[in-house]
């Protein structure tokens, strides 16, 4: 799950990581108000959305006096904010975050992360830090760091010295950094996070430090266990197909690209190795809906009307493997969706596994148009064909 900069910030002040003083705002007079308790100037105005790159697409502003606190929160209030990380069509802005302005001596980068690959934790760091990191550790990977610590001992003393040192701090600002990492640490293990970055982690005039971008992923998977945070989902911000189909326990992945076909499947593994066939046969998958085992009929139509939204799809294929999740009941909800809303577009169905007769005879005898096929390598070529 993502959470907002301003969440993320509301995270760190509980694990005493330092931030700027400052607060979320949900209107003009909201950002206003705030600027008023800050008290001082500059004061900075920013864009609060899913999506990095905010600074260079304009939705980061410094601003002297309330007069162009008013200009700037006027102007990215409700923007469409548009960054590397948004995409072309960019993210319309709903909520804004203000705070006093930082006395910036220097921008470093933070970050942890779990690495699959030595199945540890990883601090990485890096003195060039600020708004063109991603160019840092592709063209001069040499000036990022990385330590990595062991789950099962924590983060060590040594390990805290040797980011310090790695960033080249001055003396006066190494025990703020060390204390720094720690709670960050802290709250990564804590909170089960998935990434928590500070980009920039700004080391101010008077050597201290300071976190003035803030961001926190925490694993969804964990959410049963941090009731606490689930009310910084911010569905607004998702899908919204992907927030319909969560509301059904259902995984709809939207890929994104030029793809024309609708894939209704159970398991995310089914569901790669159906995208491959596809691409083999030579089509182009627009999403996939993993069902799961545990649905139902009800849910099933639901689903299936979900891929239907998706106005991109020409064709839809339907690939299960029926195990928890039995064919006959796939074919039921499958036919209720498809007569509740009049399906107009080529369907093939390839079903194997638990009650398969029953479901191809639901099928059959529903009077529904559809392609059926034996086998997946059938299935991928019939679909290529029809949305051709
Ligand atoms: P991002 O572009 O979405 O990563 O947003 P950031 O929060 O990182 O802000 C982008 C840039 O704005 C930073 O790299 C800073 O250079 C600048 N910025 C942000 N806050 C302040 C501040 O308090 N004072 C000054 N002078 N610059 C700031
Ligand atoms: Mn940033």
């Amino acid at each position: 799950m993502k959470i907002h900069e301003y969440q993320a910030k509301e995270l760190f002040k509980k694990f005493s990581v330092p931030v700027p003083r400052g607060g979320p705002a949900f209107s003009v007079e909201e950002a206003l108000k705030v600027a008023e308790v800050i008290g001082t100037f500059p004061v900075v105005v920013k864009a609060q959305i899913h999506a990095g790159g905010r600074g260079k697409g304009g939705g980061v502003k410094l601003a002297h006096s309330l007069d162009e606190v008013k200009t700037h929160a006027k102007k990215i209030y409700g923007m469409n904010l548009v960054t590397k990380q948004t995409g072309p069509e960019g993210k319309q802005v709903n909520r804004l975050l203000v705070e006093q302005g930082c006395n910036i001596a220097k921008e470093l980068y933070l970050s942890i992360l779990p690495d699959r690959e030595s199945a540890k934790i990883v601090i990485m760091a890096s003195e060039a830090g600020g708004m063109d990191i991603e160019e840092v550790a592709e063209k001069t990977p040499e000036k990022l760091i990385k330590v990595y610590v062991d789950p099962l001992l924590g983060i060590q003393p040594f390990q805290l010295g040797e980011v310090a040192f790695g960033l080249n701090l001055p003396k006066p600002a190494i025990k703020p950094f060390k204390a720094l990492l720690k709670n960050l640490y802290t709250l990564f293990t804590t909170y089960d996070c998935s990434l928590v970055e500070i980009n920039p982690l700004v080391l101010t005039k008077d050597d201290d430090v300071c976190a003035i971008d803030a961001k926190v992923d925490i694993d969804s998977n964990a959410l049963y266990r941090h009731k606490d945070v689930i009310e910084y989902r911010d569905t607004e911000e998702e899908d919204p197909l992907e927030v319909e189909a969560s509301k059904f326990n259902l995984n709809y992945i939207n890929l994104g690209g030029k793809g024309t076909v609708g894939n209704m499947v159970n398991g995310a593994g089914l569901a790669m190795a159906t995208m491959d066939a596809i691409k083999a046969a030579g089509a182009e998958p627009a999403n996939f809906l993993d069902v799961g085992g545990g649905a139902n009929a009800e849910s099933i139509a639901n689903g299936f009307k979900i891929l239907l939204s998706d106005k991109n799809i020409k064709g839809i294929l339907i690939n299960i493997f029926g195990g928890i999740l039995r064919c006959d009941v796939l074919a039921q909800g499958v036919v209720q969706a498809a007569k509740e809303t009049g399906l107009k577009i080529p369907l093939v169905v390839r079903m194997e596994g638990t009650n398969v007769e029953e479901g191809k005879r639901i099928l059959k005898e529903s009077g529904l148009s559809m392609i059926t096929a034996n086998n997946l390598k059938d299935a991928s070529e019939k679909i290529a064909e029809a949305v051709s």
